[in-house]
């Protein structure tokens, strides 16, 4: 029989409000800034930090603490606590919250720590790394046995009849989010269009680097919207000047899942390459970053263009950047080559728009499938608005709809008023 799976890798749908009434339901004292953690340092490590809050409800008794872990101890899963040992204690929430996602991060990748993070769990090293990719699999392994012994034969009858640790929490979590909706706020992604104002970028052809970043910037936008209905936002619409760090700072602020900076690269070579910050590879960071840059290639490949490869860089706005970023360098602008490629608008939308698959599909989207309308349709219907015929813009979602008699009879009279002169109304 196949037992449902349910990754620990992921991106957290409950937000902080919905986690926090949860739990002051039974516990009217919780601290949210504990469900906070777990989301911001969740995010980090890209962990299901909503579903890590229902592991310590389930540890913790709804953070009321009743066994051996005391609150002050901030060890919110019983990490080294086993039946009177009072386990490790923490100095911050923080580092409570980040041993217990490093713990998970442990079982669930085999990847490195995301970058310039400290180890804080004291027992990382215990796990055999990426062992359980599952919260299913956490059973006789983050606790032990992980099941109702007198209920259940063994751990597999358990695990078939879903009642094993995983199956605790993820029930915990689902009542989490059945109380609240979980709201649909799309992940904002932020593109970053290279350069502009007085710094014009690389150079060449009579073609400027800020120039090609902001078209390609605008188009990846539109794509995004358009095809994806993401959630978008723009570090700079115009050619006007934005210090590195105040688009990082940007991006910050709003909360951004994703940051995508263009370039134009210069300096002798010829082709496509694509940059994350050193150390990130491994990560969700490199993992999205493999979809957007093999999308991309697979389109400039059919143009014969040489794919540099995933690279590593210490650039700013990668450094600066708390959420996933990438810096895509997009061909040459002092090669020839490229250059007739970049020059060309028909191949500068078609970039776009597979940079704007990339980043969706990298981010989980799904296409919107959207009703084609002909242009003879809205064409007829416009020149109405512009002649002043048509007012109510209400009519514009209405364009198979019959008018009423009073409707057709208002547009008569004004095409008359308009053809015999009389422009007043
Ligand atoms: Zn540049």
């Amino acid at each position: 029989m196949a037992v449902s799976q349910h990754p620990i890798i992921g991106n957290s749908l409950a937000s902080l409000d919905v986690i926090t009434a949860f739990i002051r339901k039974v516990n009217p004292s919780f601290n949210p800034e504990i469900a906070r953690q777990f989301l911001t340092v969740g995010a980090k490590y890209g962990v299901r930090g909503d579903v890590a809050v229902a592991q310590s409800i389930h540890e913790t008794d709804w953070f009321r603490f009743g066994g051996d872990v005391k609150p002050e101890q901030n060890n919110f899963a019983g990490i080294g606590a086993t039946g009177g040992v009072p386990g490790n204690s923490f100095p911050t929430i923080k580092d409570g919250v980040t041993a217990q996602i490093q713990h998970l991060f442990a079982y669930a990748s085999p990847n490195p720590l995301p970058a310039g993070e400290a180890l804080v769990d004291p027992r990382f090293a215990l796990v055999a790394r990426g062992i359980a990719p599952n919260w299913e699999d956490l059973a006789g392994r983050w606790a032990v046995p992980g099941y109702d012994r007198s209920k259940y034969a063994s751990l597999q009858a358990a695990l078939e009849a879903g009642e094993t640790y995983g199956h605790s929490i993820l029930k915990l979590y689902d009542g989490m989010t059945a109380t609240a909706p979980v709201p649909t706020v799309k992940p904002l992604i932020v593109i970053d269009a290279g350069h502009g104002g007085t710094d014009s970028g690389a150079s060449g052809s009579g073609l400027l680097e800020k120039n090609l970043t902001l078209t390609l910037a605008l188009l990846v936008r539109d794509r995004l919207v358009n095809g994806y209905a993401a959630n978008v936002k723009l570090t700079r619409s115009t050619d006007v000047f934005v210090a590195l760090s105040d688009r990082a700072n940007l991006a910050n602020g709003w909360g951004a899942a994703y940051f995508v900076s263009i370039h134009i690269n210069a300096g002798g070579g010829e082709g496509f390459e694509s940059y994350v910050y050193p150390g990130t590879s491994g990560g969700v960071t490199g993992q999205k970053r493999t979809i957007v840059h093999d999308t991309i290639v697979k389109y400039l490949s059919a143009l014969k263009v040489v794919d540099r490869g995933k690279k590593e860089a210490d650039f700013a706005v990668l450094r600066e950047t708390g959420m996933s970023a990438v810096l895509l360098e997009n061909l040459f602008i002092d090669n020839a080559a490229d250059v007739s490629l970049l020059g060309d608008s028909g191949v500068l939308t078609n970039l776009a728009n597979v940079i704007g698959d990339g980043v969706a599909k990298a981010m989980g989207l799904n296409p919107e499938i959207q009703p084609v309308i002909p242009a003879w349709k809205t064409e007829g219907v416009d020149w109405l608005y512009e002649k002043g015929l048509l007012t109510d813009p209400a009519w514009k979602d209405k364009l198979d709809e019959p008018l009423p008699l009073w409707a057709e009879a208002v547009i008569l009279k004004r095409l008359y008023d308009l053809l015999s002169g009389d422009g007043t109304d």
